[in-house]
């Protein structure tokens, strides 16, 4: 496979990279470099089955000119910060609804059809729901990100209507591991580095969310590109158990040898104006073509800890 990866410099893309030349493809890096890092993928680019292009999906020309030649696109570029939409309103809207509109155009006057995309739970929105299956709608999200997505899927899903594209969308739960830049994990250790005695959490703590790691993710994206061959091909990606916000601070505490640390709650349901407070992700569908995830959310959440503290790359 030639496959082109936008945002291949990033916490997540990066790991897909390594897989993909792993298994024996040829990969483009297409990255504006805005939250991701070089460094990641540096140990593939002194080989050729790795190049990286540094530019902006914005630049419809550009992303046409260096798409060409490859057969398959995975799509993981956007603003990967949930909370910016609320100061700035036009971010996921570009970032995440125009990009990816340029990324199918660019695919469809190159002729390429295949299109793996990194969608997002929070296009469900705030459900009474325990456990969310694919099939659940309305799907109204509450978050410019989580509309962006949304916004994305349905563009991803026109262009297999209208031109006979074949997409695989993974509606992802949260995902955490080695070179993660942002979330809650990062969060709270700059916290407590910066102050060892006291944790701001955002929210009651009770805030409690599927956290899948990384590399189960990974896994989980080529097992269903590979098993899965319907024209649309849409997954939940999680494991099937949840951690709470003050778990995951007392797994930071821990891990970080603290002791007498006082946790100190914003307060309200939830951390932020766009937050999903509490929400599981169906698997089964996933779970069913043969993947499952091999951590469970509490083991993820340690192992992306120390992850972090060690600063693997
Ligand atoms: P990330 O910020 O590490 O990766 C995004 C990458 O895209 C970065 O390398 C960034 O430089 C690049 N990028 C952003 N805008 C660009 C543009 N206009 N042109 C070119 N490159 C651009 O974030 P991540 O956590 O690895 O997320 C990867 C994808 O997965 C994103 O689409 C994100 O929305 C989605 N996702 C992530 C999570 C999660 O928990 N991390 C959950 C659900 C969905």
């Amino acid at each position: 496979m030639k496959a082109f990866v936008t945002g291949g410099a990033g916490f997540i893309g990066s790991h897909l990279v390594d897989s993909l030349i792993k298994q024996g493809h040829t990969v483009t890096v297409y990255d504006n470099l805005s939250s991701g890092n070089k460094e990641f993928i540096s140990q593939h680019l002194e080989k050729d089955a790795c190049h990286f292009i540094k530019a902006d999906l914005l630049a419809l020309k550009k992303v046409e000119k260096e798409i060409a030649g490859h057969d398959t696109v995975f799509h993981f570029a956007a603003n990967p910060h949930v909370r910016l939409g609320e100061t700035h309103t036009d971010l996921d809207m570009n970032q995440g609804v125009v990009a990816t509109y340029n990324v199918l155009e660019a695919m469809r006057r190159q002729e390429i059809k295949k299109i793996v995309f990194s969608s997002s739970s929070v296009v469900y929105g705030e459900t009474s729901e325990m456990s969310l299956p694919e099939t659940y709608g309305p799907t109204l999200p509450i978050s410019m990100y989580g509309a962006a997505k949304l916004g994305a899927e349905g563009l991803i899903s026109a262009f297999c209507g209208t031109f006979d594209f074949q997409a695989w969308m993974y509606r992802f739960a949260n995902i955490v591991g080695a070179r993660g830049t942002h979330g809650v994990i990062v969060d709270f250790i700059e916290k407590l580095k910066k102050n060892p005695k006291e944790l701001e959490i955002l929210g009651d703590g009770k805030q409690c969310k599927p956290y899948l790691y990384v590399n189960d993710c990974v896994e989980g994206i080529l097992y269903g590109f590979s098993f899965a061959h319907d024209h649309m091909n849409l997954f939940n990606l999680s494991c099937d158990t949840t951690t709470t916000v003050t778990r995951i601070a007392e797994m930071v505490v821990q891990e970080m040898k603290l002791k007498n640390v006082t946790f100190r709650y914003t307060g309200g349901l939830r951390g932020w104006k766009g937050d999903v407070p509490r929400f599981q992700l169906d698997a089964h569908k996933m779970n069913k073509l043969g993947w499952k995830a091999n951590l469970t959310s509490d083991e993820a959440v340690r192992k992306a800890i120390r992850d972090v503290l060690d600063a693997k790359l």
